[in-house]
């Protein structure tokens, strides 16, 4: 921990975005929904969901509205995906692990969207599943 309190330090590709946060995630989880897949070009996604009050961005972010009351940020210059908001999470930011510098550090604790899953990239690790979301809320 620094002396701010930062416990999380994040970065896009090109160095443009950058992210403090001072609070623990709330939760880390895989995402393996069709739009994750084609935001990130990857098989599937993971998240760091922060209070979205304790994360504070460095930098501009361009906006995507990839379904209604979802919004997803991005790099402008790199393209390197920052994160996710959806109205069915109110007050929280879905961070892509990538995106933070401690992204080694970060115990997943679920898959989410696993009927869409690719079963090249299935994870035998233990962790709960889910077929959509565990409050099914939609997407
Ligand atoms: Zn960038
Ligand atoms: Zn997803």
């Amino acid at each position: 921990m620094t002396e701010d309190g930062i416990l999380y330090t994040g970065r896009c590709l090109c160095g443009g975005v950058k992210m403090e946060a001072v609070a623990e995630p709330l939760w880390v989880a895989h995402c393996h929904c069709p739009s994750c897949r084609k935001t990130t070009g990857a098989a599937f996604a993971t998240y760091v969901g922060f209070d979205k009050n304790a994360v504070r961005f460095i930098g501009e972010l361009q906006l995507y509205k990839s379904s209604p009351g979802v919004m997803r940020r991005f790099c402008p210059t790199c393209g390197g995906t920052v994160s996710f908001m959806g109205e069915a999470w109110p007050g929280e930011v879905h961070l892509h692990a990538g995106f933070l510098d401690q992204a080694e550090s970060l115990k997943p604790e679920s898959h989410v969207f696993t009927r869409t899953e690719m079963p090249w990239a299935h994870m035998d690790d233990g962790l709960e599943r889910h077929e959509t979301f565990p409050s099914d809320d939609g997407h």
